[in-house]
């Protein structure tokens, strides 16, 4: 045991935290927290009120030259990072806007994830390069109009004509949809269901935007409408049929959103403290008050055992010892963490918690999607209540 003193307490850092973190991967960390400081958070507010993301095939150049884009994969222009260096950036990324880490999960984790995993030698070389750079948009489409928790459901199909497939039907709520040059669709064929890479000027594919949202307001979200599209034989993913497809590809990609979800709960947190210290009432700091320092003090505990059990899970990863029910955990437990840090700083704030003009309301917001996309809280809590008792109850 040693003698000298432990290191003075940081507010920013109660746990230490950084300590677990060698410096390449702090590098990754401070590289991507300084592009976002740049780029995202001075006009973050703007874009989210006027519910567009501008300039999105230039961040994407961006987020490419810093090596955000299918980050952790090896090979074909990818950064070949560890599980644990593409967890902080997603994290930095979502302290600026979740909307911004749904564009490099989707990117990344879903798009690229599944031709690099599952698609042909010319797949991968065809694409990959230029999506990891940025040049090249892609977007993931599983979820439809009446299947969205339950996708063994669903009624987009593709099927054979002479050496062709031809693939109708609707998918719905997709990121990145009306920007992507590429978009991998999940239909079900005679063979089960199999994943299509498609390019997104095939004639008879449309991506209409859906407007109206009052989350992820800084990021496009779109309908899939294929209608007739013809694809050759050589555009089906030829190493995966099922739905275990789709599914390794959401696993990979809520692994981020458990890092990613704790940057928006930061951003949040951090404000309030800020503002619990500077903001007077009945003669003092709010942050003086007993009743402010408690929601304080249960917010950062929440926030940093997150960021500890995100750490934890990324390192196994790493490892090769990562479970999907562990993805599980960490994505119930740090979204359903998150909203509340936002919901209880927006308390902090007062009013001027609803405004703009502070982030926690577009966070708060943004989490609600994030609660619900890559699996409800409720589809998590299935998985976990299955992996303790055995018995299945999705149905
Ligand atoms: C902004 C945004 C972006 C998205 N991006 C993408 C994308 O890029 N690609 C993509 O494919 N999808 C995307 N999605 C879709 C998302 O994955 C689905 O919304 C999600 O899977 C839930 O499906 P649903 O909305 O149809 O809800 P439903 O499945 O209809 O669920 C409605 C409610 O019922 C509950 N429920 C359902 N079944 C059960 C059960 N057995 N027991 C208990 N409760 C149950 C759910 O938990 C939920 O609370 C996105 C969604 C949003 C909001």
């Amino acid at each position: 045991m040693s003698s000298s003193a432990p290191p003075p307490f940081d507010p920013a850092d109660p746990l230490g935290l950084d300590d677990l973190l060698a410096p390449e991967e702090k590098a990754v960390r401070d590289t991507v927290r300084s592009w976002a400081a740049d780029r995202v958070l001075p006009h973050i507010a703007e874009w989210y009120e006027r519910g567009e993301l501008p300039g999105i095939r230039e961040l994407a150049r961006e987020l490419g030259s810093i090596g955000a884009l299918g980050m952790s994969l090896q090979g074909y222009g990818c950064a070949g990072a560890s599980a644990v260096q593409y967890g902080l950036a997603c994290l930095e990324l979502e302290a600026a806007d979740s909307g911004i880490r749904s564009l490099v999960s989707v990117q990344g984790s879903l798009a690229m994830y599944a031709i690099h995993r599952y698609g042909s030698e010319e797949q991968k070389r065809q694409w990959l390069p230029s999506m990891a750079s940025g040049e090249a948009i892609g977007c993931f489409g599983l979820t439809e109009p009446d299947h969205g928790s339950d996708p063994a459901g669903m009624r987009t199909h593709a099927k054979r004509d002479g050496d062709d497939w031809v693939l109708n039907g609707r998918k719905m709520w997709i990121t990145n949809g009306s920007v992507a040059s590429v978009a991998v669709v999940w239909a079900r064929t005679d063979e089960g269901v199999r994943g299509f890479v498609v390019p997104t000027d095939t004639p008879g594919f449309s991506a209409p935007e859906i407007r109206h949202k009052w989350s992820l307001r800084a990021s496009v979200t779109s309908e899939l409408v294929m209608d007739d599209v013809r694809l050759p034989a050589d555009a089906v993913l030829p190493e995966v049929t099922g739905l275990r497809g789709p599914l390794s590809c959401l696993n990979h990609a809520r692994y981020g959103i458990v890092w990613g979800a704790m940057g928006a709960a930061r951003s949040s947190f951090e404000a309030a403290l800020r503002y619990a210290r500077t903001r007077e009432q009945f003669g003092r700091p709010i942050g003086g008050f007993q009743l402010t320092q408690a929601k304080l003090a249960d917010m950062a505990l929440e926030l940093h055992k997150g960021i500890l059990l995100a750490h934890h899970l990324g390192r196994r990863m790493d490892a090769g010892k990562l479970r999907p029910e562990q993805v599980s955990f960490g994505k119930l437990n740090n979204v359903r963490e998150a909203i509340e840090i936002c919901r209880t700083s927006r308390t902090i704030l007062g009013a001027n918690g609803i405004s703009l003009e502070y982030p926690v309301m577009r966070h708060a917001t943004n989490l609600e999607s994030v609660l619900t996309y890559e699996g409800t809280v409720e589809m998590h809590q299935l998985v976990l209540g299955k992996a303790l008792t055995g018995v299945d109850a999705f149905r």
